[in-house]
Protein backbone atom coordinates (compact mmCIF):
# COMPACT_ATOMS: atom_id res chain seq x y z
CA UNK A 1 0.00 0.00 0.00
CA UNK A 2 1.27 3.64 -0.51
CA UNK A 3 1.09 5.82 2.64
CA UNK A 4 1.27 9.55 3.29
CA UNK A 5 3.45 10.53 5.90
CA UNK A 6 2.85 14.09 7.68
CA UNK A 7 5.91 14.96 9.59
CA UNK A 8 5.31 16.80 13.11
CA UNK A 9 7.52 19.83 14.50
CA UNK A 10 9.35 20.18 11.45
CA UNK A 11 6.95 23.10 10.33
CA UNK A 12 8.60 25.25 13.13
CA UNK A 13 12.10 24.88 11.86
CA UNK A 14 11.21 27.09 8.74
CA UNK A 15 14.69 27.30 6.52
CA UNK A 16 16.30 24.98 8.00
CA UNK A 17 13.20 22.24 7.13
CA UNK A 18 15.18 20.50 4.34
CA UNK A 19 17.30 18.95 7.07
CA UNK A 20 14.59 18.07 9.17
CA UNK A 21 13.19 16.41 5.80
CA UNK A 22 16.32 14.74 4.98
CA UNK A 23 16.86 13.14 8.33
CA UNK A 24 12.98 11.68 8.96
CA UNK A 25 13.30 10.23 5.11
CA UNK A 26 17.14 8.91 6.25
CA UNK A 27 15.95 7.60 9.03
CA UNK A 28 12.55 6.07 7.54
CA UNK A 29 14.75 4.06 4.86
CA UNK A 30 16.79 2.81 7.00
CA UNK A 31 14.17 1.37 9.39
CA UNK A 32 11.91 -0.11 6.37
CA UNK A 33 14.21 -1.35 4.12
CA UNK A 34 11.69 -2.87 1.67
CA UNK A 35 9.59 0.58 1.27
CA UNK A 36 10.32 3.60 -0.92
CA UNK A 37 10.35 6.76 0.90
CA UNK A 38 10.03 9.88 -1.23
CA UNK A 39 9.67 13.65 -0.84
CA UNK A 40 6.21 14.52 -1.83
CA UNK A 41 4.68 18.44 -1.64
CA UNK A 42 2.40 17.89 1.31
CA UNK A 43 5.12 15.06 3.14
CA UNK A 44 6.55 11.93 2.62
CA UNK A 45 5.10 9.34 0.32
CA UNK A 46 6.02 6.03 1.03
CA UNK A 47 4.89 3.20 -1.77
CA UNK A 48 4.99 -0.41 -1.09
CA UNK A 49 4.46 -0.24 2.71
CA UNK A 50 3.46 -3.65 4.33
CA UNK A 51 0.48 -2.67 6.75
CA UNK A 52 2.09 -5.01 9.55
CA UNK A 53 4.62 -2.12 9.67
CA UNK A 54 1.85 0.45 10.53
CA UNK A 55 2.33 -0.04 13.99
CA UNK A 56 6.33 0.00 14.36
CA UNK A 57 5.70 3.49 12.14
CA UNK A 58 3.33 4.78 14.85
CA UNK A 59 6.03 5.86 17.04
CA UNK A 60 9.12 6.48 14.88
CA UNK A 61 10.08 10.16 16.31
CA UNK A 62 9.10 13.12 13.89
CA UNK A 63 5.73 12.33 12.23
CA UNK A 64 2.57 14.04 13.15
CA UNK A 65 0.41 11.06 11.41
CA UNK A 66 -0.12 9.27 8.36
CA UNK A 67 -2.91 8.00 6.03
CA UNK A 68 -2.97 5.06 3.47
CA UNK A 69 -4.00 7.69 0.22
CA UNK A 70 -3.98 7.43 -3.57
CA UNK A 71 -1.45 9.77 -5.70
CA UNK A 72 -3.12 10.88 -8.85
CA UNK A 73 -2.56 13.82 -10.97
CA UNK A 74 -4.02 17.41 -9.42
CA UNK A 75 -6.84 16.87 -12.01
CA UNK A 76 -10.74 17.21 -10.51
CA UNK A 77 -11.43 13.74 -13.08
CA UNK A 78 -8.70 11.90 -11.43
CA UNK A 79 -9.66 13.32 -8.18
CA UNK A 80 -13.44 12.45 -8.41
CA UNK A 81 -12.38 8.92 -9.18
CA UNK A 82 -10.07 8.31 -6.01
CA UNK A 83 -12.26 9.82 -3.98
CA UNK A 84 -15.41 7.33 -5.19
CA UNK A 85 -12.59 4.51 -4.50
CA UNK A 86 -12.64 5.55 -0.98
CA UNK A 87 -16.62 5.13 -0.88
CA UNK A 88 -16.93 2.56 -2.63
CA UNK A 89 -15.15 -0.02 -0.22
CA UNK A 90 -16.50 1.54 2.76
CA UNK A 91 -20.05 0.52 4.44
CA UNK A 92 -20.97 4.01 4.96
CA UNK A 93 -23.94 6.43 4.62
CA UNK A 94 -22.88 10.07 5.70
CA UNK A 95 -19.85 11.77 4.52
CA UNK A 96 -17.33 14.51 4.43
CA UNK A 97 -14.89 16.29 1.80
CA UNK A 98 -11.98 18.36 3.46
CA UNK A 99 -9.73 19.96 0.75
CA UNK A 100 -6.02 21.30 1.78
CA UNK A 101 -3.86 23.09 -0.86
CA UNK A 102 -0.16 22.83 -0.47
CA UNK A 103 0.10 24.42 -4.25
CA UNK A 104 -2.09 27.81 -3.74
CA UNK A 105 -1.67 28.61 -7.36
CA UNK A 106 -4.85 25.56 -8.02
CA UNK A 107 -7.56 26.84 -10.58
CA UNK A 108 -9.95 26.03 -7.75
CA UNK A 109 -10.39 27.00 -3.96
CA UNK A 110 -10.15 24.75 -1.50
CA UNK A 111 -14.19 25.30 -0.81
CA UNK A 112 -15.03 24.81 -4.60
CA UNK A 113 -13.16 21.77 -4.40
CA UNK A 114 -14.83 20.54 -1.66
CA UNK A 115 -18.20 21.08 -3.36
CA UNK A 116 -17.37 19.83 -6.86
CA UNK A 117 -16.03 16.57 -5.83
CA UNK A 118 -18.14 16.62 -2.77
CA UNK A 119 -21.36 17.09 -5.27
CA UNK A 120 -20.31 13.97 -7.48
CA UNK A 121 -19.69 11.26 -4.44
CA UNK A 122 -23.62 12.52 -2.88
CA UNK A 123 -25.19 12.04 -6.63
CA UNK A 124 -23.09 9.19 -7.63
CA UNK A 125 -23.01 7.58 -4.52
CA UNK A 126 -25.87 8.24 -3.17
CA UNK A 127 -24.58 9.92 0.10
CA UNK A 128 -25.55 12.55 2.12
CA UNK A 129 -22.93 15.12 3.46
CA UNK A 130 -22.85 15.26 6.68
CA UNK A 131 -20.10 18.14 8.20
CA UNK A 132 -20.04 17.34 11.68
CA UNK A 133 -21.18 13.28 11.98
CA UNK A 134 -19.37 11.98 9.06
CA UNK A 135 -18.96 8.40 8.60
CA UNK A 136 -15.94 9.03 6.29
CA UNK A 137 -13.78 12.35 5.81
CA UNK A 138 -11.95 12.24 2.36
CA UNK A 139 -9.07 14.26 2.17
CA UNK A 140 -7.48 15.87 -0.71
CA UNK A 141 -4.12 16.83 -0.26
CA UNK A 142 -3.71 19.35 -3.46
CA UNK A 143 0.19 19.67 -4.97
CA UNK A 144 1.11 21.67 -7.87
CA UNK A 145 1.31 18.32 -10.12
CA UNK A 146 0.16 15.31 -8.19
CA UNK A 147 -2.50 15.20 -5.03
CA UNK A 148 -2.88 12.49 -2.04
CA UNK A 149 -6.75 11.19 -1.49
CA UNK A 150 -6.95 9.68 1.35
CA UNK A 151 -9.28 8.92 4.71
CA UNK A 152 -8.18 7.38 7.92
CA UNK A 153 -5.39 9.23 9.55
CA UNK A 154 -3.39 7.08 11.97
CA UNK A 155 -2.02 9.80 14.64
CA UNK A 156 2.01 9.50 15.02
CA UNK A 157 4.52 9.50 18.03
CA UNK A 158 5.40 13.00 16.89
CA UNK A 159 8.25 15.44 17.65
CA UNK A 160 11.11 15.81 15.86
CA UNK A 161 13.55 12.90 13.90
CA UNK A 162 16.13 10.96 15.60
CA UNK A 163 19.69 12.40 14.96
CA UNK A 164 18.02 16.06 14.05
CA UNK A 165 19.22 17.42 17.83
CA UNK A 166 22.74 15.71 18.29
CA UNK A 167 23.72 13.00 20.91
CA UNK A 168 23.40 12.06 24.16
CA UNK A 169 24.74 8.87 26.40
CA UNK A 170 21.65 7.25 28.30
CA UNK A 171 22.58 5.15 31.53
CA UNK A 172 20.50 1.57 30.69
CA UNK A 173 19.72 -0.22 33.64
CA UNK A 174 17.70 -3.26 33.52
CA UNK A 175 14.32 -1.48 34.99
CA UNK A 176 11.88 0.24 33.37
CA UNK A 177 12.56 3.81 33.27
CA UNK A 178 15.45 4.02 31.70
CA UNK A 179 14.73 2.66 27.98
CA UNK A 180 11.53 5.11 28.45
CA UNK A 181 13.68 7.91 28.98
CA UNK A 182 15.94 6.92 26.13
CA UNK A 183 13.07 6.46 23.61
CA UNK A 184 11.64 10.30 24.95
CA UNK A 185 15.16 11.83 24.06
CA UNK A 186 14.93 9.89 20.81
CA UNK A 187 11.48 11.85 19.96
CA UNK A 188 13.27 15.13 20.52
CA UNK A 189 15.50 14.42 18.15
CA UNK A 190 18.43 12.80 19.79
CA UNK A 191 20.07 10.08 18.34
CA UNK A 192 21.09 7.69 21.30
CA UNK A 193 24.08 5.81 22.50
CA UNK A 194 23.67 3.42 25.46
CA UNK A 195 25.78 2.98 28.38
CA UNK A 196 25.18 -0.05 30.72
CA UNK A 197 27.63 -1.00 33.97
CA UNK A 198 27.64 -4.74 34.48
CA UNK A 199 29.30 -6.44 36.87
CA UNK A 200 31.11 -8.70 34.62
CA UNK A 201 32.13 -11.33 36.75
CA UNK A 202 28.34 -12.58 37.96
CA UNK A 203 26.21 -11.79 35.27
CA UNK A 204 24.63 -14.53 33.54
CA UNK A 205 24.03 -15.10 29.82
CA UNK A 206 20.31 -14.82 29.91
CA UNK A 207 21.18 -11.79 31.87
CA UNK A 208 23.08 -10.19 29.75
CA UNK A 209 20.67 -11.27 26.69
CA UNK A 210 17.86 -8.96 28.67
CA UNK A 211 20.40 -5.73 28.20
CA UNK A 212 20.67 -6.69 24.46
CA UNK A 213 17.18 -6.75 23.91
CA UNK A 214 16.33 -3.50 25.47
CA UNK A 215 18.98 -2.14 22.61
CA UNK A 216 17.49 -3.86 20.11
CA UNK A 217 14.19 -3.12 21.39
CA UNK A 218 14.67 0.52 21.09
CA UNK A 219 16.58 0.13 17.62
CA UNK A 220 12.90 -0.37 16.15
CA UNK A 221 13.36 3.46 16.04
CA UNK A 222 16.19 4.26 15.23
CA UNK A 223 17.99 3.18 12.63
CA UNK A 224 21.50 2.47 14.52
CA UNK A 225 21.85 2.06 18.68
CA UNK A 226 24.88 1.60 19.85
CA UNK A 227 25.44 0.26 23.49
CA UNK A 228 28.84 0.19 25.21
CA UNK A 229 29.08 -2.28 28.26
CA UNK A 230 31.34 -1.07 31.30
CA UNK A 231 32.48 -3.61 32.90
CA UNK A 232 32.00 -3.19 36.85
CA UNK A 233 32.72 -5.54 39.28
CA UNK A 234 36.16 -3.72 40.77
CA UNK A 235 34.04 -0.44 41.75
CA UNK A 236 31.84 -2.46 43.20
CA UNK A 237 34.02 -4.54 45.19
CA UNK A 238 35.93 -1.24 46.02
CA UNK A 239 33.07 0.58 46.86
CA UNK A 240 31.07 -2.46 49.39
CA UNK A 241 34.67 -2.23 51.07
CA UNK A 242 35.20 1.49 51.29
CA UNK A 243 31.66 2.89 51.55
CA UNK A 244 29.21 2.36 54.38
CA UNK A 245 25.75 0.99 53.09
CA UNK A 246 23.48 3.78 53.79
CA UNK A 247 25.52 5.84 51.33
CA UNK A 248 26.64 3.01 48.99
CA UNK A 249 23.54 4.01 46.01
CA UNK A 250 24.48 7.83 46.20
CA UNK A 251 28.45 7.07 45.62
CA UNK A 252 27.85 4.67 42.70
CA UNK A 253 25.72 6.86 40.81
CA UNK A 254 27.86 9.63 41.11
CA UNK A 255 30.99 7.25 39.64
CA UNK A 256 28.79 6.32 36.89
CA UNK A 257 27.95 10.12 35.68
CA UNK A 258 31.90 10.62 36.56
CA UNK A 259 32.64 7.83 34.06
CA UNK A 260 29.43 8.27 31.20
CA UNK A 261 30.71 11.88 30.91
CA UNK A 262 34.39 10.22 29.80
CA UNK A 263 32.39 7.89 27.45
CA UNK A 264 30.08 10.83 26.68
CA UNK A 265 33.01 13.42 25.48
CA UNK A 266 34.29 10.03 23.39
CA UNK A 267 31.49 9.49 21.42
CA UNK A 268 31.01 12.87 21.18
CA UNK A 269 27.10 13.05 22.92
CA UNK A 270 26.00 16.60 24.48
CA UNK A 271 24.08 15.47 27.76
CA UNK A 272 24.05 12.72 29.87
CA UNK A 273 20.45 10.78 30.19
CA UNK A 274 18.68 9.10 33.23
CA UNK A 275 15.41 7.19 33.92
CA UNK A 276 14.80 9.55 36.99
CA UNK A 277 11.67 10.01 38.20
CA UNK A 278 11.34 12.27 41.43
CA UNK A 279 10.64 10.76 44.49
CA UNK A 280 10.27 7.12 42.76
CA UNK A 281 13.49 5.28 44.94
CA UNK A 282 15.61 7.03 47.63
CA UNK A 283 18.28 7.76 45.04
CA UNK A 284 15.54 10.32 43.68
CA UNK A 285 14.48 12.79 46.32
CA UNK A 286 16.05 15.64 45.76
CA UNK A 287 18.55 15.94 48.31
CA UNK A 288 19.81 12.60 47.08
CA UNK A 289 19.17 13.76 43.55
CA UNK A 290 21.65 17.35 43.84
CA UNK A 291 24.80 14.98 45.55
CA UNK A 292 24.40 12.44 42.47
CA UNK A 293 24.00 15.30 39.97
CA UNK A 294 26.89 17.19 41.32
CA UNK A 295 29.45 14.86 40.59
CA UNK A 296 30.07 16.00 37.11
CA UNK A 297 29.54 19.64 35.15
CA UNK A 298 28.17 18.20 32.25
CA UNK A 299 24.63 18.12 30.87
CA UNK A 300 22.20 15.72 32.44
CA UNK A 301 18.48 15.57 31.54
CA UNK A 302 16.14 12.87 33.33
CA UNK A 303 13.27 13.21 30.82
CA UNK A 304 10.99 11.33 33.21
CA UNK A 305 11.27 13.24 35.75
CA UNK A 306 7.92 14.47 36.37
CA UNK A 307 6.18 11.68 34.58
CA UNK A 308 4.66 9.01 37.04
CA UNK A 309 5.45 5.13 37.10
CA UNK A 310 1.99 4.38 35.79
CA UNK A 311 2.30 6.21 32.99
CA UNK A 312 6.23 5.04 32.18
CA UNK A 313 5.15 1.76 32.54
CA UNK A 314 1.82 2.70 29.33
CA UNK A 315 4.88 4.04 27.36
CA UNK A 316 7.23 0.80 28.01
CA UNK A 317 4.43 -1.03 26.82
CA UNK A 318 4.06 0.86 24.15
CA UNK A 319 7.44 0.40 22.77
CA UNK A 320 8.02 -3.11 23.29
CA UNK A 321 10.06 -2.57 26.08
CA UNK A 322 7.92 -3.18 29.27
CA UNK A 323 7.90 -7.30 28.93
CA UNK A 324 11.75 -6.68 28.67
CA UNK A 325 12.38 -4.97 31.60
CA UNK A 326 9.79 -7.19 33.82
CA UNK A 327 12.33 -10.24 33.13
CA UNK A 328 14.51 -10.70 36.32
CA UNK A 329 17.96 -9.03 36.78
CA UNK A 330 20.26 -8.29 39.11
CA UNK A 331 22.29 -5.31 37.74
CA UNK A 332 25.03 -3.87 39.76
CA UNK A 333 22.29 -1.25 41.17
CA UNK A 334 20.54 -3.88 42.67
CA UNK A 335 23.66 -5.17 45.27
CA UNK A 336 23.68 -0.99 46.28
CA UNK A 337 20.35 -1.10 47.84
CA UNK A 338 20.38 -0.49 51.12
CA UNK A 339 17.76 -1.54 53.76
CA UNK A 340 18.03 1.82 55.37
CA UNK A 341 19.14 4.11 52.68
CA UNK A 342 20.00 7.80 53.20
CA UNK A 343 17.35 10.04 51.81
CA UNK A 344 18.43 13.24 52.46
CA UNK A 345 22.26 12.56 51.75
CA UNK A 346 24.64 15.35 52.80
CA UNK A 347 26.77 16.29 50.06
CA UNK A 348 29.95 17.20 52.34
CA UNK A 349 29.94 14.01 53.80
CA UNK A 350 29.75 12.06 50.44
CA UNK A 351 32.22 14.19 49.24
CA UNK A 352 34.68 12.76 52.44
CA UNK A 353 33.55 9.58 52.02
CA UNK A 354 34.44 9.40 48.45
CA UNK A 355 38.26 10.17 48.62
CA UNK A 356 38.62 6.93 49.74
CA UNK A 357 37.96 5.45 46.04
CA UNK A 358 40.39 6.24 43.56
CA UNK A 359 39.57 6.03 40.30
CA UNK A 360 42.27 8.12 38.75
CA UNK A 361 43.84 5.73 36.22
CA UNK A 362 40.46 4.57 34.62
CA UNK A 363 40.30 5.04 30.83
CA UNK A 364 37.44 5.40 28.89
CA UNK A 365 38.52 3.52 25.49
CA UNK A 366 38.28 0.13 25.77
CA UNK A 367 34.84 -0.56 26.89
CA UNK A 368 32.92 -3.36 24.14
CA UNK A 369 30.57 -2.06 21.90
CA UNK A 370 27.62 -3.77 20.60
CA UNK A 371 25.56 -2.39 17.21
CA UNK A 372 22.19 -3.20 17.33
CA UNK A 373 20.22 -2.61 13.60
CA UNK A 374 16.48 -3.44 13.10
CA UNK A 375 15.74 -6.50 10.81
CA UNK A 376 12.76 -7.87 10.37
P1 LIG B 1 15.25 1.93 36.08
O1 LIG B 1 13.87 1.40 36.05
O2 LIG B 1 15.63 2.65 34.82
O3 LIG B 1 16.26 0.89 36.49
P2 LIG B 1 14.99 2.84 38.76
O4 LIG B 1 13.77 3.59 39.07
O5 LIG B 1 15.08 1.41 39.12
O6 LIG B 1 15.28 3.03 37.20
P3 LIG B 1 17.62 3.29 39.86
O7 LIG B 1 17.88 1.85 39.85
O8 LIG B 1 17.90 4.10 41.07
O9 LIG B 1 16.12 3.67 39.47
O10 LIG B 1 18.39 3.93 38.67
C1 LIG B 1 18.17 5.26 38.30
C2 LIG B 1 18.86 5.50 36.97
O11 LIG B 1 20.27 5.22 37.06
C3 LIG B 1 18.38 4.54 35.88
O12 LIG B 1 17.19 4.98 35.29
C4 LIG B 1 19.56 4.57 34.93
O13 LIG B 1 19.53 5.72 34.12
C5 LIG B 1 20.75 4.65 35.89
N1 LIG B 1 21.26 3.29 36.17
C6 LIG B 1 20.97 2.48 37.21
N2 LIG B 1 21.64 1.32 37.13
C7 LIG B 1 22.39 1.36 36.00
C8 LIG B 1 23.32 0.49 35.35
N3 LIG B 1 23.61 -0.70 35.85
N4 LIG B 1 23.91 0.90 34.21
C9 LIG B 1 23.62 2.12 33.68
N5 LIG B 1 22.77 2.98 34.25
C10 LIG B 1 22.14 2.63 35.38
MG1 LIG C 1 16.96 0.24 38.30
Amino acid sequence: MDLIIHPDEIFLKGGNQPFFYRCLLDNLKKLFPFSKFQRVESGILAEKFKGEDAERLKKIPGISNFARATKVKSEVEELKKAAGDFVFSADIKTFRITANRTWKGYELSSYELEKRIGDYIRIKKKLKVDLKNYDIDIRLNIGKNESFVYTEVVSGAGGLPTGSSGKVLCLLSGGIDSPVAAYQMMKRGAEVVLAHFQNQTTVLNEVSQKIFDLALALARYQPKVKLIIIPFAEYQKETVKKIPADCRMITVRRLFFKIAEKIAKKERCGALITGDSLGQVASQTLENMNAIYSATDMLKFPPLIGTNKREIMNIAADIGALEISNRPYEDCCSLFVARHPVIKSNIDKILEIEKRLDFSNFKADNFEEFIFKYDK
